[in-house]
């Protein structure tokens, strides 16, 4: 693996001769010198598409359909909203599967320890002092999955209930025991140390979801922490699981925001500075919110039995296609997670998405983007964009995601060696060889549809020199990564061939590379094939797997500015933008949430403090 871990190299051909500048006759391959290319970072195979985000759209979210959908989404919307719950007692939460099947550990009280030889513990929340507020609410995920009627989210009751002031039915609130590699190293216990999973949820679709609360207070895992947190990270969690859902990246979901009076300490940059902020509580939903981690601290402390308990229980749970007696279950499921985590890191990829702390405790076993922290998409390209400012040594940047996919799941490894035979352990270590190589073919298969290359397998080695040329030149030119695939998206072919980039600002950056012209040509010859259909479509497609607008940390930030000030009007733009990002919108355009970033967005930093 190289210094960039999983960067490739590729070739990409120039056409010959030394007036690179000047418009080449239409290229053949023969008459192409090459020249070496950075490419893009490594990725996966899957039957999950690039479009997966439409068609994610169109089957369960109204809101996010487009103009020729509404209607008949309205139409299902009403029907069903007749049957939502009203009554919050109503609602029906239940820990039953989870105690029964994993135990819960011993010793109570909500004091700091060591535990050992349980996965769960009791743990209450702690109420947040002072008057509270919804800030913010995801009607989709209220009504979508949880089948409440979102008018009872303005009840009093809701306010106890999702900021952990009272319980729900059914309700016995739990704080997860694990672990983890943090940076590179073994941390040891880390555990929800502020958060409380508050039961399971089965929907009317048949779907399974865990409610937790995060920023509830303390638990036997919080260590040195306060239990808490603070408006601006909460809005942050709220506003990117939502919009990642709505770009199509697996991830759990956000129910609702709600803010306090509670003082809460933080000095955010580490330096010394420590200010007054205010405690806020994010609701969310996962199918499970178990992580690499769970599995490491078992393995750790040499608990096996519970270890093959908890594998069996996710099994049984969570992956469908895998026999509960199956002897080589535990291989077959080391095997989806690797895959699912070069699909789930190449989709990050395709998007210009960087987590910021990928840590094993954070690395979901349903392969779902997890715990939002100081993430960031990446503004001007660069695969060196670290959006932590406390990664000092850019660990986590951007481009490195797929070399630390890599690490943590050998770490995982490390943690199924336990239960896994000599045997199985050398064929699991055989499919973690080929981690790299489906993160290539997914990463791959993103950028073709991205670029709106179709064809047939013959055409993957010409269109991989696109794609690398094309992020070489965004580097170059630090051409914006969102709005370069947006405006390619909307541009017509004649606007291209004709070089008519008036107000397309990010192609406009990258036309100023030397070799623009000539990869504009082989760009446009490679779209004339195959020529069935015409350039609408070819837009259209383009347009559905390349967002016009992501949650750039400017735009995060100067909504947190103003919700810090009791101002929430950004935080609820923002999160109804980011319901459709594939579709252009007034109030978006209003908002600049297309223009060139402002000059500000550069200093932005956003630490691990939260
Ligand atoms: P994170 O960096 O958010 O993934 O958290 C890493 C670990 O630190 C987890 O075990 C968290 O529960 C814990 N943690 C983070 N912030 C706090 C806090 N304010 N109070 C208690 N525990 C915390
Ligand atoms: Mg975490």
């Amino acid at each position: 693996m190289s210094e960039e871990g999983v960067t490739f190299k590729i070739r990409f051909r120039v056409p010959d001769g030394a007036s690179l500048q000047n418009t080449p006759p239409a290229p053949s391959v023969e008459m192409w010198r090459s020249c070496t290319a950075l490419v893009f970072t490594v990725a996966a195979v899957s039957t999950f598409t690039p479009v997966h985000a439409l068609e994610f759209c169109r089957s369960a979210d109204p809101d996010c359909s487009g103009p020729a959908d509404a209607q008949a989404a309205h139409a299902r919307w009403n029907k069903d909203a007749a049957n939502l719950t009203q009554h919050l007692e109503l609602f029906k939460l239940s820990c039953k599967k989870l105690i029964e099947a994993l135990p819960v550990d011993e010793i109570d009280g909500n004091f700091v320890r060591t535990v050992k030889n349980c996965i769960f513990s009791k743990s209450n929340p702690t109420p947040l002092r002072g008057s509270l507020r919804l800030a913010a609410v995801s009607k989709v995920v209220i009504e979508g999955i949880l089948d409440v009627d979102v008018a009872v989210t303005r009840s009093e009751d809701f306010l106890l209930y999702a900021s952990g002031a009272k319980l729900l039915p059914g309700s016995v609130p739990l704080a997860h025991r694990y672990g983890g590699h943090q940076f590179g190293y073994w941390a040891g216990q880390l555990g929800d140390g502020r958060a409380h999973l508050l039961g399971q949820y089965l929907n009317r679709k048949g779907e399974t979801w865990e409610l937790q609360l995060k920023g509830s207070g303390k638990t036997p895992y919080s260590r040195s922490g306060d239990g808490r947190a603070v408006i601006r990270s909460s809005v942050r969690e709220f506003l990117c699981s939502e919009a990642m859902h709505f770009l199509g990246v697996p991830t759990s979901r956000a129910a609702s925001l709600i803010v306090s009076e509670e003082p809460v300490l933080r000095d955010q940059f580490y330096n010394g500075n420590v200010a007054t902020e205010r405690g806020a509580v994010v609701l969310r939903l996962a199918r499970s919110w178990f992580r690499f981690g769970s599995l490491e601290i078992l393995a750790e402390n040499g608990e096996t039995e519970l270890l093959k308990t908890l594998l069996n229980f996710v099994i049984r749970e969570h992956f469908p296609l895998i026999r509960p007696d199956d002897p080589d279950r535990y291989l077959a499921f080391y095997s989806t997670v690797v895959s699912e985590t070069a699909r789930l890191i190449a989709r990050w990829m395709s998007l210009g998405f960087a987590h910021g702390v990928c840590n094993t405790d954070n690395f979901s076993l349903l392969s779902v983007t997890i715990d939002y922290g100081p993430f960031g998409f990446v503004d001007s390209y660069d695969p060196g964009f670290v959006p932590n400012s406390s990664d000092d040594e850019g660990r986590y940047r951007m481009g490195a995601q797929a070399e630390a996919g890599l690490f943590n799941l050998e770490r995982l490894l490390v943690a199924l060696g336990p239960v896994l035979t000599h045997e199985q352990t050398r064929q699991a270590k055989i499919v973690l060889k080929g981690y790299l190589d489906i993160y290539q073919r997914r990463i791959r298969r993103l950028f073709r549809a991205k670029l709106g290359l179709l064809g047939e397998e013959e055409e993957e080695e010409e269109d991989d020199q696109l794609v690398a040329l094309l992020l070489e030149m965004m580097k170059d030119t630090r051409s914006d990564f969102t709005m370069t695939f947006r405006q390619l998206s909307e541009a017509s072919s004649d606007q291209l061939r004709s070089r008519n980039l008036t107000e397309m600002w990010a192609l406009e950056d990258l036309s100023s590379h030397r070799l623009f012209s000539d990869w504009l040509v082989a760009y446009l010859q490679r779209l004339s094939r195959p020529q069935s259909e015409g350039d609408l479509r070819r837009q259209q497609r383009m347009k559905r797997v390349n967002p016009r607008y992501v949650l750039r940390n400017w735009m995060a930030e100067s909504a947190i500015r103003k919700a810090e000030r009791g101002d929430f009007s950004e935080v609820e733009l923002l999160h109804r933008v980011l319901t459709a990002p594939f579709v252009t919108q007034d109030s978006a355009e209003e908002a600049g949430y297309a223009a060139r970033p402002p000059l500000w967005a550069k200093g932005i930093k956003v630490s691990c403090s939260s």
